[in-house]
């Protein structure tokens, strides 16, 4: 080693470390790097808080956050508007100052409004980024602890395993068969080997530090702890500050949409008003009058609002299904949701709770019961004569007085079992204000406290030297272990795996052969087990004296004996797989269990269906893909699997047209996660890199939060359909209106305030109202929606026409009834008018909120967020109206009752038909409302 150029720094204490300090780690050796740590068990809290504090968090150097005078002023730099903020000006500076002062006001408060709704938009969608924090595992005070990747500072100790994305740049201390995924830093797509045993010399080119690893990688396999040596912008990430490329916002499909709508109704709108401002100049009008009116009604037309309010209730939607332990990272999925298909789900933790207990224990020639319930090591392992007589036995634990103890060189076969459930094994059991939890895999904690129960303690003489960590795909894992005069393989995993690694068999204390007859004999204890939906995991050792030169292979074992345990299902998981095939989503449970296990807990779920069936890996390898994707049909569960048939799955069903949901935990997930429509990331059991790959991330794991997510998700779309309905509905009723005055030849039948006003009113508060409406009954009784379906479709589109003509109509009869009887009173005839048309735009918020249910069907007050939008615009409405003094600025007149009486009668006119056409529809299609289910069952049992 160059010890001029590979000096240590003096101390780690030091509060920071200097970018050239970091360098120097992956020149020096593991035990160098130790002694410079000078803290073998981690930082200490307040050290680790003294560096946070002078080097800064872990982070790379976020935009720089737009400063609010600058968004508020964006809403003021629409084309349109400007244009009117101008004529407003111009008619102040030619006397017109009340009109102007009108104006700028509306046109001011107008993008107060749209400023708040993005504020408050913005807020939301940050406070949920907040939730979605990565997380990682520290050694402080010789503890181990998760905390905020954020908060990492240099010296800390770190814990890494397979699927865990790195934090920060660090040195690795102990490595058992890490490969780390560099392909975002070094472009390098094949994971790479690491070890902490490596010295490599001055300037290793990145790509080639073997013996470190980076900010931004991810742990492909294997385990590691390592020492922090660079955070934030001082990580190799941090110089090609390469995150930043990234975090522009996306839109999604919908906004995109939304986008390219907006701009034709521009180019509509623009065409129509000028029509309109031809004909009204034609007819004599004053120009700057007739300008004026025809730039308020362009900026009416147009719904400038929408994109900020469809913002706003995709956050707020976001927040509700937080709420329901779902975190949608990619926005573009919640629309997705609406139309899936297909839910492919995990089995273990997702249909299941997760929570294991041992149960059975076949060690030798000997089975047990296992008693006690939980995770409380309190309970025994009695010996019992038969497998049926240990799974009948009570589970309490009650029955100490009178259970038989086992021989006792039989009980030396279950001792070794037990030592190997004991030290292959990364859990710790933890009790806390007297109650017992697991911390890691709830598989291994049950092993931790069977171990418990049949009185197996740690030797401390004994220590784990190596590890092969358990992966899902192999199905096992082992340890090595050394007391100092024999070194010991403790292996574990599936049956099949572990007897595979097997030739003999561990029986009152001697390792005899294990022939063909006596592995069918214990297959046959695992399918007995299986049936009854029981997890197994099988147990094997050998003494290893090749372990002492670091290296050992799971071949040559003795196999001890299984383990039978039972995991009962989530009762909710149940409802939640019903409400999907009522709403025409298919459930697929995919896992790594045995078959028998897998049907047995599908049976248990009604997930399977007559004429449906389970169907293992090994046949799924035998299947072509298109014979695949034609079985699909027939498949309900898939047990076995290993990564590469999830990601076959999922492509088998989309090649069929469905839209698939896909669960995962596993780093092998995330190419399947990745090629579903809407990838699902498992919170609590998940990795980082499932968690990265996905769209969605289950904050509970549970399967039933999916399908609230999916019906969440429905509702979100149908919302954002309603809102967009209403408001173009609103302003074509405008529009049109304004036309057909012109063409008859009328004087403008209303102002240029009047018409901002009633932008303001209807255009804000209801739409939003709208967009909060509680999902619709019939919400999850329905087939999913066609993916490819536009936002409005031509029914919509027609519906929007027809009823915007409406609203013009009642109000072109309103404005030709006061106007003709006198044709003196304009004024009084445009009050009337600008009553109608504000009003009835507010009442028909009310049809809007369902296509399908009359109101009293909805429940009339079951959106409150409406009734108080209306009730306050229905306030402010008759205030500008009536108000003395403020009258005027509107250009209004008083009405009398009568007028009040007509202008409330006509008002109500458009909602009323709707609804009672809704009515009409209803049961002329399928009679009474009852029958309506039926319909819709039969087009999901067609949409299946
Ligand atoms: P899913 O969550 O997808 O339903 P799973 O959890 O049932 O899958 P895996 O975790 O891949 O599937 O487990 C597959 C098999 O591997 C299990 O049936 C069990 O025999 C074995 N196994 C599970 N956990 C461990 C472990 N910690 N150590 C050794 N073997 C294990």
């Amino acid at each position: 080693m160059d010890t001029a150029t590979n000096k240590p720094p003096a101390s780690t204490s030091s509060a920071a470390l200097s970018d050239a300090d970091s360098d120097i780690y992956r020149r020096i050796a593991v035990q160098d790097v130790k002694s410079l740590l000078s803290h073998e068990h981690g930082l200490a809290l307040s050290e680790a808080a003294a560096r946070l504090q002078s080097i800064g968090p872990n982070a790379l150097i976020e935009r720089p956050a737009v400063p609010v005078w600058r968004k508020l002023l964006t809403q003021f730099s629409e084309l349109v508007v400007g244009i009117l903020i101008a004529a407003a000006i111009i008619s102040g500076l030619m006397g017109e100052w009340i009109d102007a002062v009108a104006i700028l006001a509306i046109v001011v408060l107008n993008g107060v409004l749209g400023f708040f709704q993005e504020q408050k938009a913005e807020r939301a969608m940050a406070a949920l980024r907040k939730l979605t924090v990565p997380l990682c595992k520290v050694v402080r005070e010789g503890r181990v602890q998760q905390i905020a990747a954020r908060t990492l500072v240099p010296g800390d100790l770190i814990e890494l395993e397979a699927g865990d994305q790195v934090p920060a740049d660090a040195r690795l201390l102990r490595t058992f068969g890490v490969r780390a995924q560099e392909a975002a830093l070094t472009g390098e797509s094949k994971p790479v080997a690491k070890s902490a045993d490596i010295v490599l010399p001055t300037e290793t080119p990145l790509a080639e530090c073997r013996n470190m690893v980076f900010m931004g990688t991810e742990l492909a396999a294997g385990k590691a702890s390592a020492v922090v040596t660079a955070t934030g912008m001082h990580t190799e990430l941090g110089h090609i500050a390469r995150m930043l490329a990234t975090s522009e916002p996306e839109l999604t499909p919908l906004q995109r949409r939304l986008k390219e709508l907006g701009q034709l109704l521009v180019v509509t709108c623009l065409a129509i008003v000028a029509v309109i401002f031809t004909l009204q100049l034609a007819r004599g009008g004053d120009p700057l009058e007739v300008a004026l009116l025809a730039i308020s009604l362009a900026v009416a037309a147009v719904p400038e609002g929408l994109p900020a309010v469809v913002t706003l209730v995709l956050a707020i939607g976001l927040q509700r299904m937080a709420k329901c332990h779902a975190l949608v990272r990619k926005l573009a999925s919640v629309e997705t949701l609406g139309s899936v298909t297909v839910i492919c789900a995990d089995k273990t933790g997702t249909l299941t709770r997760n929570e294991m207990t041992a149960r059975v224990v076949v060690a030798g020639d000997q089975i047990y019961r296992v008693t006690g319930v939980g995770y409380a090591p309190v309970g025994q392992v009695v010996s019992a004569t038969s497998l049926v007589e240990a799974l009948a036995g009570p589970t309490d634990g009650k029955e100490s007085a009178d259970h038989v103890p086992c021989d006792a060189i039989m009980a030396i076969d279950l001792r070794q079992l037990l030592t190997c459930a004991l030290y292959c094994n990364n859990a710790r059991l933890v009790s806390t204000a007297g109650e017992w939890k697991i911390v890691g895999d709830p598989t291994e904690g049950a092993l931790l406290v069977l171990a418990a129960k049949g009185g197996c303690t740690a030797d401390p003489n004994l220590r784990v030297v190596h590890e092969i960590p358990f992966d899902s795909q192999r199905k096992a894992m082992s340890v090595a272990t050394d007391n100092g005069q024999v070194a010991t393989i403790y292996c574990k995993g599936a049956l099949e795996v572990v007897l595979e690694k097997c030739d003999r068999e561990f029986c009152r204390g001697e390792a005899v052969p294990l022939d063909a007859r006596r592995c069918q004999e214990i297959l046959k204890y695992q399918a007995e087990l299986a049936a009854r939906a029981m997890r197994m995991l099988a147990f094997a050792y050998r003494e290893a004296p090749e372990v002492v030169e670091g290296t050992y292979q799971e071949r040559g074992l003795v196999f001890l004996g299984l383990v039978g345990m039972t995991d009962p299902v989530r009762e909710e998981a149940r409802g939640a797989i019903d409400r999907c095939r009522r709403a025409g989503i298919r459930s697929i449970m995919i896992t790594g269990d045995h078959p028998s296990t897998a049907q047995a807990v599908a049976e248990e779920l009604a997930l399977i269906e007559a004429g449906q069936r389970v169907i293992t890996g090994q046949e799924l390898d035998a299947l072509s893909d298109a014979q695949l994707e034609a079985e699909l049909p027939r498949l309900a569960v898939f047990s076995r699997v290993r990564a590469e048939h999830k990601l076959a799955i999922v492509k088998a069903w989309r090649a069929r047209g469905e839209v698939v949901a896909m669960t995962g935990d596993g780093v092998n997930d995330a190419p399947a996660i990745k090629a579903a429509h809407v990838g699902i990331a498992m919170g609590l059991s998940g990795t980082d890199v499932t968690k990265e790959a996905s769209d969605i991330i289950l904050t509970d794991d549970n399967f039933a939060s999916i399908v609230n997510a999916i019906e969440e998700g429905r509702g979100i779309y149908d919302n954002i359909q309603k809102f967009v309905r209403y408001l173009l509905t609103c302003n074509s009723g405008e529009v049109l209106f304004m036309f057909f005055a012109a063409v008859f030849g009328w004087p403008s039948p209303l102002t240029a305030v009047q018409i901002l006003w009633i932008n303001l009113i209807t255009d804000g508060l209801p739409a939003l109202a709208l967009g909060l409406e509680p999902p619709g009954p019939d919400i999850m009784h329905r087939p999913p929606r066609p993916v490819r379906e536009t936002l409005i479709t031509r029914a919509l589109g027609l519906q929007i026409f027809w009823q915007g003509l409406l609203i013009a109509t009642v109000t072109l009869i309103v404005f030709e009834l006061t106007y003709s009887g006198t044709r003196q009173h304009l004024e009084a005839a445009r009050t009337a008018a600008f009553c109608v048309l504000a009003l009835s735009q507010l009442f028909f918020s009310f049809t809007c909120r369902s296509q399908r249910y009359t109101l009293p069907e909805l429940g009339v007050t079951s959106n409150r967020y409406l009734f108080i939008a209306i009730a306050a615009s229905l306030v402010l409405q008759v205030g500008v109206v009536a108000v003395p003094g403020i009258q005027g600025l509107f250009d209004a007149t008083d009405l009398s009752p009568q007028q009040w009486a007509v202008v409330l009668f006509v008002s109500l006119m458009p909602v009323t038909i709707v609804e009672s056409l809704k009515l009409l529809v209803t049961y002329k299609k399928k009679g009474p409302r009852g029958d309506m289910h039926q319909g819709v069952s039969k087009s999901e049992a067609k949409a299946r």
